[in-house]
């Protein structure tokens, strides 16, 4: 018997029909309920007060039902408004109905799958810019982050540099030593990288054994003296079988003038200084300045 009870009210609890029923069940009865009770009770059967009696049944079950109806979906209102404010403005917000029937579930489950589609977003985000060897930026999110810094330097009015290098007789170590030994010179150089840069630095992995550094606030001194401090770190890593300083990376550097250029035109200029340094013998930092902003140092 219990048991039979305790099976239909679990029905009950993860039904919404059987609520709805039961709502509509009590409130359109409430009227025929006041009814027998009035008459029950023993009092005049005339026709005004059992019309007043029914008319204030008929209003208390409506209220009744409405108020059913209002408790039973507000969890929805609630997943609506997750739903507009993830749709609007991105912002993840979740709802906890403790809810059995099928209001409870379709919240909870819209606030989880809000929830569940922001983390892999986000994770098909982080992938769509990271290169996944080396952990550093792609040549994809450099060119959005780096026009993003360009712009900003132009407008505080602020120096600022681009490195590009490259691996030295990258290919040779793929050569003899195999590719896995060339892939962990790849991670060994995008780990220096990130021990080396300052928090705003940008850098990412622009070819197969080409990176670029993007300096905001740095003069080309500085950008040289931070290619010099990579240049002799990789010199000095030990990777696997490979003997020493057999890695090593030639640079170049260009402070370049962000009110009148481009990452582009930026990253072209550094690559001119990169080849200059491949063709000076390699291992070695070659720079330039911006033509204006050499033309505003004389004028000073
Ligand atoms: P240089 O000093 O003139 O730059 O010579 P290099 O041998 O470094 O340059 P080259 O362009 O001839 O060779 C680059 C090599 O990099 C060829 C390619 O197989 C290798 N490479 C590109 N991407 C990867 C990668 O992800 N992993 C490994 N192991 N090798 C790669
Ligand atoms: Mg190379
Ligand atoms: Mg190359």
């Amino acid at each position: 018997m219990h048991l039979t009870m305790f099976t239909v009210l679990q029905k009950f609890s993860r039904s919404l029909t059987f609520k709805i029923f039961s709502i509509c069940f009590v409130s359109t009865h409430v009227p025929l309920l006041a009814l027998v009770a009035y008459l029950f009770t023993g009092f005049r059967s005339d026709a005004l007060p059992v019309l007043l009696l029914v008319l204030a049944a008929t209003l208390i079950g409506t209220a009744f039902c409405l108020a059913c109806v209002w408790a039973l979906i507000r969890p929805l209102h609630e997943v609506a408004g997750v739903v507009e404010a993830y749709r609007s403005s991105g912002v993840v917000k979740t709802v906890r109905s403790k809810r059995k029937d099928e209001v409870g579930i379709v919240s909870n489950g819209v606030s989880v799958l809000i929830t569940e589609l922001d983390a892999t977003l986000a994770q098909l985000r982080r992938q769509a810019t990271t290169d996944v060897l080396t952990g550093l930026g792609n040549r994809r999110w450099l060119k959005d982050i780096g026009a993003l810094e360009i712009a900003r330097a132009a407008r505080e009015r602020t120096p600022l540099s681009v490195v590009v290098f490259d691996l030295d007789h990258f290919k040779s170590i793929n050569d003899e030593f195999g590719h896995d030994v060339g892939d962990q010179v790849l991670m060994m150089a995008g780990a220096t990288i990130q021990h080396n840069l300052r928090p705003y630095d940008i850098a990412a992995r622009i070819g197969g054994e080409e990176f670029c550094l993007v300096l905001p606030r740095t003069d080309v001194d500085a950008a040289v003296n931070i290619a010099n401090r990579l240049r002799l770190q990789l010199e000095t890593k030990a990777v696997g079988p490979l003997p020493a300083k057999r890695v090593t990376a030639s640079f170049g550097v260009y402070h370049g003038d962000p009110t009148s250029e481009t990452l582009k035109s930026m990253l072209m200029a550094a690559d001119r200084e990169l080849y200059a340094a491949k063709n000076g013998g390699r291992n070695a930092v070659r720079s330039t300045v911006a033509r204006s902003i050499m033309d505003a140092r004389i004028r000073a």
